[in-house]
């Protein structure tokens, strides 16, 4: 999957290839235009927010766990939407901390 977007600053196509910078617990993951040099950030983490996500990825775990418990039929139909529906729940609250928290560290560093 290649990305077809143009540089704001000099608007030459760019291809995105991304580099990761670390500092004092946060991780900048960005890409700069081979043109002019221009620097876009793509997302930046830190430890909690790392947390978040590793959280995130143990309930999409746990959702394939579920159904696999389902498709050979040791939880029944409703335990496992229940159980989907729990996951999913858990999910949105987790990703509605995740990002304003992104979004912040994003403009901390900017
Ligand atoms: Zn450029």
């Amino acid at each position: 999957m290649t990305q077809r977007i143009h540089c704001d600053q000099c608007n030459k196509p760019l291809k995105i290839k991304l580099k990761t910078k670390s500092r004092i617990n946060i991780k900048e993951t960005y890409f700069v235009c081979p043109h002019c040099k221009a620097k876009y950030t793509a997302y930046v983490l830190d430890g909690e927010c790392r947390k978040l996500q590793s959280e995130i990825r143990k309930l999409k775990h746990s959702k394939n766990a579920k159904a696999q418990l389902f498709t050979r039929n040791q939880i029944s139909k409703d335990e496992y939407v229940k159980a989907i529906d729990d996951i999913e729940n858990e999910n949105k609250k987790i990703q509605s901390i995740l990002k304003p928290k992104m979004d912040r560290l994003r403009h901390s560093i900017s």
